[in-house]
């Protein structure tokens, strides 16, 4: 029961140790071999629960063996606020410090212009609330969705409560067709049901 056994290579392994995690949360150990597997999910889970790195180790483990040549965005991860994102940005930092991989922050209040820059250089990972993304990918010749690899959608139900889902339907058009969703969620409301039937192919459901 620790990360080696979960097959996550070295400089993940090392940046777990660094933040002193001992070993999986029981999401940890539900999610990671599903998500290295390329299974959709969608998980019942609280904050508290190690719900960010449960997603964010595999989606890792998947990057570090990227063609390296390519530029595009890989990952997106929505949420519902600019304090959530800042630190689902924050840990993705912190849990690819031994990597090259590269994530970005694109949420309101931050400059426009130092974002689209910062979009433009391809980061691998994105992090963003539905909004502000949309307002980049909209009026962007440059930067798009086309190479996405992996979708999360972190604290579902609060991202419909916020009345984001026009948006996120639209994020959700602009991904391809072939990719990994992974959807979290602390309640399963209709209105999330319907979110997971649009956006999740085949998931597999996990409960923290
Ligand atoms: P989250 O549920 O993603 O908001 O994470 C809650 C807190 O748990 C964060 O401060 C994480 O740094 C911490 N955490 C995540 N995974 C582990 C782990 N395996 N062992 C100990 N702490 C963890």
């Amino acid at each position: 029961n620790s990360f080696l056994e979960l097959n996550l290579s070295r400089p993940l392994v090392r940046a777990c140790e660094a933040l002193g995690y001992k070993k999986p949360t029981p999401i940890q150990a539900a999610c990671i071999p599903l998500a290295l597997t390329g299974r959709d999910i969608c998980g019942s889970a609280m904050t508290g629960s190690g719900k960010t790195a449960a997603f964010t180790l595999p989606v890792l483990e998947r990057l570090l063996f990227r063609p390296k040549r390519i530029l595009a965005i890989r990952v997106l991860i929505l949420t519902p606020t600019r304090e959530l994102a800042a630190q689902v940005h924050s840990m993705i930092e912190k849990l690819a410090q031994f990597t090259d991989i590269r994530c970005c922050l694109v949420v309101g209040g931050l400059s426009t212009k130092v974002q689209e820059a910062a979009l433009r250089s391809m980061p691998d990972i994105v992090v963003a609330t539905p909004g502000r993304i949309i307002d980049h990918l909209r009026n962007s010749l440059s930067v798009g969705l086309e190479d996405l690899a992996v979708l999360i959608l972190d604290e579902a139900d609060r991202l419909l409560e916020l009345g984001f889902s026009a948006e996120i339907q639209e994020l959700i058009r602009m991904c391809p067709k072939r990719r990994q969703t992974m959807l979290f969620s602390a309640t399963m409301t209709e209105e999330v049901d319907k979110l997971i039937k649009l956006s999740l192919n085949k998931p597999v459901r996990l409960e923290a």
